[in-house]
């Protein structure tokens, strides 16, 4: 199959975005937009450093690469809508595998009706997928990480560390309870763009995705905020069988693990409660993990027991 083929096997045969002008086929994509805002994100993949071959099939390659970009978009509080693919294919993948990829993009894209409407294809040596994702969001609704403010509390959506647990279930030898589950979790993530979609409504409320962990997400909050966030320990949200794995690994996990792709945000006392009523309208579980106050010399602390630790973007201390 040459370049031509290769293009032609992943183009739509219909799109489903009204706005879209003009999709894959030209020397660039075409489409209008006269009354929301644009959301743009792009985040690139690259083999044995954010996913292998070992541990996930090319479908799951897909869903992933695609997800983290997803959740980008709904940490804005937007829709997606388009996505792009630059692909750097080596010689040695079969072409079912790259067909598998974008098979796996393209079924979590039609949760959204999301169009793949452009991108790249170069050959290389390793395999190396970058994805640009468009979205949507009605004129001034979209969230920043700089509107946490002082009296907030400090939520998070789902449970966190599962992503974690699941690498860690498909790295080792051990057997554990819902392995399965775990292991979803970690392939295949579903982005909170419902949830964000929800709470719209709400006229202040902070976001973020949760790429790298809520540790460093709540930092980066509280560094565009100019803010102190105070998480509690006890309160973050796990599953229910995740006390199985040891202790100092769940620790790790939950506040550092990354790649869970829920959201942690920030709202003011009043709308929690709002917040609360849209998340369960759509079965999500949202938990209340602390709250906001004025800058206060670190920028995150974990409260545990009756003291407190400075958060560090790399990990806390207790943890190296
Ligand atoms: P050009 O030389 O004009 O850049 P290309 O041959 O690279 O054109 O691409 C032809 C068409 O196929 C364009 O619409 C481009 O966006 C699309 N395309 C190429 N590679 C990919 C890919 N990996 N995913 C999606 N669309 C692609
Ligand atoms: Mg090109």
């Amino acid at each position: 199959m040459d370049e031509f083929d290769f293009i032609n096997s992943i183009k739509q045969k219909s799109y489903m975005q009204s706005s879209l002008i003009k999709g894959i086929g030209d020397d660039a994509a075409v489409f209008r937009q006269t009354s929301e805002e644009v959301v743009v994100a792009v985040d690139t993949f690259v083999e044995d450093i954010h996913f292998s071959l070992e541990t996930m099939n090319p479908s799951h390659i897909g869903h992933r690469v695609l997800a983290a970009n997803i959740s980008d978009i709904a940490a804005m509080g937007a829709r997606p809508a388009f996505y792009l693919v630059s692909i750097t294919l080596p010689k040695s993948l079969p072409s079912t595998d790259r067909a598998d990829i974008f098979e796996g993009m393209r079924s979590l894209a039609s949760r959204y009706r999301m169009d793949l409407i452009g991108g790249d294809t170069v050959s290389g040596q390793q395999l190396s997928i970058s994805v640009t994702v468009i979205g949507y969001v009605p004129q001034k609704k979209a969230r920043y990480r700089s509107d946490a403010r002082e009296g907030d509390i400090v939520f998070v959506t789902g449970t966190l560390g599962n992503s974690q647990a699941g690498f860690h279930i498909l790295n080792g030898t051990d057997t554990y309870q819902d392995e399965s589950y775990y292991i979803q979790k970690h392939r295949s993530p579903i982005p909170q763009i419902e949830f964000a979609q929800q709470i719209q409504e709400i006229d202040r409320v902070a976001l973020n995705d949760i790429s790298d962990g809520v540790g460093s997400e709540a930092i980066e909050i509280a560094e565009a905020s100019q803010v102190t966030l105070h998480i509690t320990e006890t309160a973050l949200p796990v599953s229910e069988s995740f006390s199985q794995f040891p202790s100092d690994l769940q620790k790790k996990w939950k506040l550092f693990g990354g790649e869970d792709f829920e959201l942690v945000g920030t709202v003011s006392k009043q709308n929690w409660q709002s917040v609360q009523q849209a998340a369960n309208r759509i079965g999500v579980t949202v938990t209340e993990i602390g709250y906001v106050s004025e800058y206060n010399n670190h920028y995150a602390y974990l409260h545990e027991n009756n003291s407190r630790v400075p958060l560090k973007k790399d990990g806390y201390n207790h943890l190296k």
